[in-house]
């Protein structure tokens, strides 16, 4: 057993398989897969826990190496199946055709987004692979948290890192691991704190020692302290890993000759032996744990997809039994059922026809909506009709003041009364279109599919864009 990917296929695979079947029948809403994080100091070892997780060769070194979320994710091909790189960041996108040059691209979209030098971005760089040695599943590396800002990196850098962290360990589906070189007091860090502030109950933290080679000579029985779970308690528990040096990545030692020399050392190590006995050493037992991690947080969320998949089927019953029972199968009997349907439509039609079933909710009945609107119009009407009169009076006052020949009083003549008419007419041109389109409003309102037929007698040409009512015409309106 090397890496994730062999424990993976074992144990973590039907379970993947299943949720693919179960997706495949149609489950929509997706059971979130699980994704690593790694949180820790900078230079903790987080990368080189991933690449030897991974099989992938990611950048690693002293100082600020990570400076972007790298979001890898895998996906595992058929056997035989060549490996597939991709690398996408802001807007671009590229395949990778050589798993020798991840790392170099990886570098490549660090300086795109977060420029050259020591600076760091939240933007991510995704990292697609997809091969027969990886398992489906999510990496997350991420800056390592730093508290002082060196030259070139705003103050508040140490801050920033928190937040970026904190976005991506708060999701339900990640499990974090919490790296710590064995070389560095385990009180002083804070990515313990974080992952204990998004996960209380600690169901997904896990405590992840490194770089044993270099503990200081005497403490040794501290970090045996922190792997018992008598330092700093984590539910989990803890792991500890020898990844390769620098030295070692310079003299190009392969992944596989460094799990061998991982073994070799904690098996013969005078005080770290007993770890590697207990289970507890080791990039493969690290990976051994993840997978029980995985198929543990996926047996969680079945039950959650039950539901889903319980809720879903009664909404379909429910819609099955609302379209009732479906054609009989004898001819004659099918033509009743034909006859019952037609007639249940006609009645709905004329139901609707009449109005009778418009009453949407809370909302008003469309005709007393409509009643409404007509009753203010009519108070308008005579407003305006009283205003009339008074300018007849006045119009009549002036006539008979000037031109009263043999009239009787009270008459004028009939083409000054026509003008008169007609002025007081297109006055309520506007008004009446406006009211028209107030109705109209109302109706659309209602949200109701229904048709509503409404007549509506024009006395006077109306001009409304394209649409002309002719006198006496009866204007048919179909709302939808
Ligand atoms: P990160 O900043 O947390 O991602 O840390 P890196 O993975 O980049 O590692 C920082 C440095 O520590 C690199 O030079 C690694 O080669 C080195 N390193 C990581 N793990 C070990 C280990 O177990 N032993 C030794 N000696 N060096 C290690
Ligand atoms: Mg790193």
């Amino acid at each position: 057993m090397t890496n994730l990917n062999e424990q993976y296929e074992e144990k973590v695979r039907p379970c993947i398989d299943l949720i693919d079947s179960l997706r495949s029948l149609g489950v929509e809403k997706d059971l979130a897969l699980p994704a690593i994080a790694v949180i820790g100091d900078q230079s903790s070892g987080k990368s080189s826990v991933l690449e030897a997780l991974s099989g992938v060769a990611l950048p690693r070194g002293s100082g600020i190496v990570t400076r972007c979320p790298l979001e890898l994710k895998m996906k595992r091909k058929n056997d035989g199946e060549g490996w597939q790189g991709k690398i996408s960041y802001q807007d671009h996108e590229e395949e990778i055709q050589d798993p020798a040059d991840v790392e170099k691209k990886i570098e490549e979209a660090q300086i795109q987004i977060a420029g050259v030098g020591v600076g760091i971005s939240e933007n991510m760089i995704s990292l697609e692979i997809a091969s027969p040695d990886v398992p489906d599943l999510t990496l997350i590396d991420l800056p390592g948290i730093t508290r002082v800002a060196v030259h070139g990196q705003p103050v508040n850098i140490g801050e920033q890192i928190k937040k970026l962290i904190h976005k991506f360990i708060t999701k339900q589906e990640t499990i974090c691991l919490v790296v710590h070189a064995c070389n560095v007091d385990l009180a002083t860090t804070e990515a313990l704190q974080m992952a204990q502030e998004e996960d209380p109950e600690g169901e997904r933290t896990l405590g992840i020692l490194t770089k044993p080679d270099l503990v200081d000579k005497g403490t040794e029985q501290m970090v045996i302290d922190i792997l018992q779970n008598e330092v700093i308690h984590l539910k989990k528990g803890y792991m500890i890993v020898r990844c390769r040096g620098q030295q070692e990545i310079m003299q190009k030692v392969s992944l596989a000759e460094a799990i061998e020399r991982e073994k070799a050392f904690f098996a013969d190590h005078a005080h770290f032996c007993s770890l590697y006995d207990d289970g507890q050493a080791t990039v493969p037992r690290l990976a051994e744990k993840l997978t029980l991690e995985l198929v543990h947080h996926i047996e969680k969320s079945l039950p959650r997809l039950e539901e889903q998949i319980e809720e879903k089927l009664e909404q379909a019953q429910a819609e099955l039994v609302r379209y009732g029972t479906g054609p009989p199968s004898d001819a004659a009997e099918r033509l009743y059922f034909l006859i019952d349907k037609v007639t249940a439509f006609t009645q709905d039609t004329i139901s609707l026809a009449a109005g009778e079933e418009l009453r949407c909710g809370e909302k008003l009945n469309i005709f007393s909506a409509l009643r409404r609107e007509f009753d203010k119009w009519s108070i308008h009407l005579s407003h305006t009709g009283q205003k009339f009169n008074a300018r007849i009076d006045k119009e009549v006052a002036i006539y008979e003041d000037k031109y009263r020949g043999r009239e009787l009083p009270g008459f004028i003549n009939y083409k000054t009364f026509e003008v008169m008419v007609k002025e007081q007419i297109k006055q309520l041109e506007e008004p009446a279109v406006k009211k028209l389109r107030d109705i109209a409003g109302k109706d659309r309102n209602h949200k109701t599919r229904k048709r509503v037929h409404c007549r509506v007698h024009a006395e006077n040409p109306v001009q409304d864009g394209n649409d002309c009512l002719l006198p006496g015409q009866n204007l048919q309106q179909q709302f939808e």
